[in-house]
């Protein structure tokens, strides 16, 4: 059995301060959540429609729900209600879903793009050097507010190509949040997970999403 509560305790005490942490729960009881809530959690994460809108259901909105998976255009439609935050744009045809959807809702959907850092063909994410443009694209989408950018980084165990993947995210986070670009409000940084958090932090992040050091081996 994790003690939950001590694992976020230990979490909390040991990032800065300005380092929101997402706690990444995928496959974790309602049970397990409302712990790492009770513990200090202030965010939740979810890959899952289904299975985030059973916990949703229980918890409610006594934390904040981030939508961090891999958002098909269909799941949209229940997601844009429930969520506070989808971390997981990168086309404008996914955009133009959620713009629909929230303005049905009558609703202003905070997003970030996600950043395919590590330019791996098959993966989520829009690459670096295509992300101005996709910004562009869709900032006056009256419904959609573009909150910051979040990247997985490489899945590898070579800690310096995460960490390249994280600093090229952060200079592309500075240059757009330098260009000033009305509508667009470059505040959050969503990167790194247990094993890279660190690192994350180290290249700026303010935002970590973390599972299993919180939660213990995923069942
Ligand atoms: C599961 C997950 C995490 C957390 O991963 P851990 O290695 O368990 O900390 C972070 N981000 C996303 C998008 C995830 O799906």
């Amino acid at each position: 059995m994790e003690n939950i509560r001590e694992n976020v305790k230990r979490l909390l005490s040991e990032i800065p301060s300005y380092v929101e942490v997402v706690a990444a729960a995928k496959g974790r009881t309602v049970d397990e959540i409302a712990q790492a809530i009770d513990a200090g959690i202030t965010i939740i994460g979810h890959n899952y429609l289904q299975e985030a809108l059973l916990s949703i259901a229980h918890i409610g909105h006594t934390a904040r729900w981030h939508f961090i998976g891999h958002l098909q255009k269909n799941k949209v439609k229940h997601s844009v209600p429930n969520f506070d935050m989808i971390e997981t744009v990168d086309s404008l045809e996914l955009a133009q879903q959620i713009e629909k959807h929230a303005s049905n809702h009558n609703k202003i959907m905070d997003i970030f793009i996600e950043i395919n850092s590590g330019r791996e063909q098959q993966k989520s994410g829009v690459f670096p050097e295509n992300a101005y443009k996709l910004i562009e694209e869709i900032k006056d989408l009256p419904h959609l507010k573009i909150m910051g950018l979040m990247t997985m980084g490489k899945i590898t165990d070579d800690l310096q190509e995460i960490r390249e993947c994280f600093r090229e995210t952060k200079m592309l986070f500075d240059e757009i949040k330098a260009k000033n670009i009305p509508g667009v409000e470059m505040k959050h940084l969503s990167m790194g997970m247990s094993d890279s958090y660190k690192i994350a932090i180290e290249q700026g992040a303010n935002m970590i999403r973390i599972g299993t050091m919180i939660f213990g081996l995923r069942p």
